[in-house]
């Protein structure tokens, strides 16, 4: 983990501190040193002095007076008083004895001191084996000619100890500084980073999406409480920002969701950037697993609608088309595509209908037309031609005009036949599945129905047997009821040999009635079961038109069915014969 800004700063404070005050304390103890040292120099100077005017006022030439005078100067003195000859010969020495001492003629301040009268150095003494400053001057006779140097040795311990002392002093005061700068510095750095690691807490809270959160500071700088002031302003402000686009977006997303159009947007990338519920039904995909990268052709593999969004984007006009999609069966969409220009870019949005109902109604509706149409012609057409005989002269021929006016008649009788199938159909259909019920006896109904029939079952000599179980008494709408009943029992006979049996069973079970029809007749192929009751359907065009059939009997009783929220069923094996069940309720439906 990365220091932070503030413990990154603290060491390098330090440091500058610390060469500061060490700078300070060099240089202190450089200058207090060149002052002691200046200082002595100046007393040194003033003691040769001395020394040399004592000595010039007094013949040297002799070696042993010299010494008894160097000695008697330098007497209770400290320093050590020496006199050497021009030539650099040791004369007398206050402390050694000069014969045993070398040539003095290179030391550097007896040198300077025959060079400028006053010469001075400082070095380790080679004879007291200490640090020395030595200051040396001329001494002169009478005349004023030099006949001498007088030289004067301290030790410089005593002062090297002062000065020491001083430097003592000023690195325990630059200490005591370092220390309590580093304790202010650290109280300050404290002072500031609490604060600012509150701020950097709460932004990061902000970054990860907390923004309910808000910054509190105690005993912080105004700077820094004014950036978090702006901080939680501004989480406020976004807080409240995201709050409203949310619930925009919800609202956008129940309306959408609500709809029953498909709704899909298009970038213009040829992504899709969203799609509702009921689109992504459409094409059997999951909203939530969606990739970001999906497309039209990709993901919801229809070309069709690719080419739709691809025409509005290169034309920018609205386009609407049919479109098929080809899913457990063909779907037809109705497709209106829009351009979209947003802040986030082009694209195209589009909304999809479904109207495969619609469309299937539509044709069932024309082939509805169709047939009628179909149904209706070949009597009329029928009518109309021997109605034009007649009138040519057949009129006149007794025999034919019988004929032609009976076949006529029949037909005019088929459209009459077919025109009342087609009224009861449809004002079953107007009945919405909800036909006016009374209270009824099964064997009326039964007694009825097989009271229309048996001519044509004499006729057949076909027999009509009958049982029934449980109650009686049913609810239900007795003339619709016996209309189903004669439409299945007239086919019964219909498509039975002759001599055969037809055998009505009811009961009354559980609230329900079933009614079955059972024939021994020639059945129905497998094939054509499920498409019997359509309208104008038959197994056998011409043999039902021959026996008189409308092809509308089955589609009634499916309707009577659905007006009593029942149901009508088949069961066939050709060759054998077939039974037709009709089950509905048996009591009010508001009664229970
Ligand atoms: P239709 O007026 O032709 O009888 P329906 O709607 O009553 O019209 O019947 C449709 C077709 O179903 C008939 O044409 C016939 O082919 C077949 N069908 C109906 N009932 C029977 C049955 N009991 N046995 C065999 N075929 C039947």
């Amino acid at each position: 983990m990365r220091r932070s800004l503030l413990y990154q700063l603290y060491p390098l404070y330090a440091i500058a501190i610390l060469v500061a005050v060490g700078t300070l304390i060099l240089a202190a103890s450089h200058v207090f040193r060149e002052a002691f040292y200046a200082e002595k120099e100046s007393e040194l100077r003033n003691s040769v002095t001395l020394a040399a005017n004592a000595l010039g006022a007094y013949p040297l030439d002799r070696r042993d007076d010299a010494q008894a005078l160097v000695a008697r100067l330098s007497r209770d003195t400290v320093n050590r008083l020496t006199l050497i000859a021009p030539g650099g010969t040791v004369l007398a020495d206050s402390h050694a004895d000069p014969r045993a001492m070398e040539n003095h003629g290179r030391r550097a301040e007896v040198r300077e001191a025959l060079a400028e009268r006053f010469g001075t150095d400082v070095r380790i003494s080679a004879t007291t084996g200490e640090n020395s400053m030595y200051v040396a001057t001329v001494v002169r006779d009478e005349t004023g000619s030099p006949v001498a140097v007088a030289r004067i040795a301290a030790s410089m311990a005593r002062i090297d100890a002062r000065s020491q002392n001083v430097v003592q002093a000023l690195a325990i005061a630059g200490a005591i500084v370092v220390v309590t700068t580093a304790l202010f510095a650290g109280l300050v750095i404290a002072r500031l980073h609490r604060p600012l690691r509150a701020i950097r807490m709460g932004a990061d809270r902000y970054a990860q999406g907390d923004l309910s959160h808000r910054i509190a500071l105690h005993r912080a700088p105004a700077e820094v409480v004014q950036i978090a002031g702006t901080l939680n302003a501004m989480a406020g402000e976004l807080s409240e920002t995201i709050g409203r686009i949310t619930t925009q977006r919800n609202e956008l997303e129940a309306v959408l969701g609500a709809m029953i159009e498909g709704v899909i947007v298009v970038a213009d990338d040829r992504t899709i950037r969203s799609l509702n519920e009921a689109a992504a039904a459409m094409f059997g995909v999951s909203r939530e697993e969606l990739d970001p990268r999906a497309t039209i052709l990709g993901t919801l593999r229809n070309t069709e609608l690719d080419a739709v969004a691809e025409e509005v984007m290169a034309t920018g006009a609205p386009v609407e088309t049919t479109v098929t999609l080809y899913r457990k069966g063909a779907i037809s969409l109705q497709v209106h595509g829009t351009a979209l220009a947003s802040d986030s870019g082009a694209g195209v949005l589009l909304v999809l209908n479904d109207i495969t109902r619609l469309k299937r109604l539509e044709d069932v509706r024309r082939d509805f037309v169709a047939n009628v149409s179909h149904e209706l012609k070949t009597p009329i057409t029928t009518i109309l031609g021997f109605v034009e005989t007649l009138r040519e002269g057949a009129l006149h021929e007794p025999a034919s005009a019988d004929r032609f006016l009976a076949i006529a008649h029949s037909n005019a009788e088929r459209l009459s036949l077919i025109v009342e199938d087609l009224l009861s159909l449809s004002r079953l259909e107007s009945l919405e599945a909800e036909a006016p019920v009374e209270e009824c006896s099964v064997h009326d109904i039964v007694d009825k129905a097989v009271e229309s029939c048996i001519r044509s079952a004499e006729q057949n000599r076909i027999t009509v047997e009958r049982g029934h179980s449980g109650p009686v008494a049913v609810n239900v709408n007795r003339t619709l009821v016996e209309q189903a009943l004669i439409n299945l029992v007239n086919n019964a006979i219909k498509f039975s040999p002759e001599g055969s049996v037809v055998r009505i069973d009811t009961a009354v079970r559980g609230g329900e009635l079933t009614i079955a029809v059972k024939d021994r007749g020639h059945g129905i192929p497998r094939r054509d079961l499920p498409r019997i009751f359509e309208r104008f359907y038959r197994v056998d065009q011409a043999r039902s038109r021959a026996l008189g059939g409308t092809g509308l009997g089955l589609a009634i009783v499916k309707h009577i069915a659905i007006a009593h929220r029942g149901e009508v069923t088949v069961e066939s094996v050709e060759g054998r014969g077939s039974t037709f069940t009709l089950r509905m309720p048996a009591r009010r439906q508001d009664a229970e």
